[in-house]
C-alpha cells in the first residue's frame, strides 16, 4: 500500500476531533508527539488510529478494496487541508 502522505502535519495538529487521541492532545488541538518538522517521534509505535496500513487491515479491507480506501484517505488529506489552510 502506497499512500501519499505530504507530511504536511495537519492532521496531527488537529487531533482534538479524534477521541482515540484526546491523551496526546497538548490543548490545542496539536499531538504531543509531533515534532517541529511535521514527524512523529513515536512513528513504529504509533497508535492504531495514525497508522493507514493497519487501520486497513484491521478494520476498512472488509468494505472496500485498497484503492478505494487510499482515495478516500487523500479526499479526508485534501479536505483538512482545505478546512485548516492558512
Ligand atoms: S494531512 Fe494527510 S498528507 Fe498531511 S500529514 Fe496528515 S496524512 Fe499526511
Ligand atoms: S501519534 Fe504521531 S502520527 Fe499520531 S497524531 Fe501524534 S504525531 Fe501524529
Amino acid at each position: 500500500m502506497i499512500f501519499p502522505c505530504d507530511k504536511c502535519g495537519i492532521c496531527c495538529n488537529h487531533i482534538n476531533e479524534i477521541p482515540e487521541l484526546h491523551l496526546y492532545d497538548l490543548g490545542n488541538g496539536r499531538c504531543i508527539h509531533l515534532t517541529d518538522n511535521n514527524l512523529c517521534d513515536i512513528y513504529e509505535t504509533r497508535p492504531d488510529i495514525c497508522n493507514v496500513e493497519v487501520m486497513y487491515m484491521k478494520k476498512f479491507c472488509f468494505d472496500m478494496s485498497e484503492d478505494e480506501y487510499i482515495k478516500a484517505n487523500v479526499a479526508g488529506c485534501n479536505a483538512l487541508k482545505q478546512k485548516y489552510k492558512e
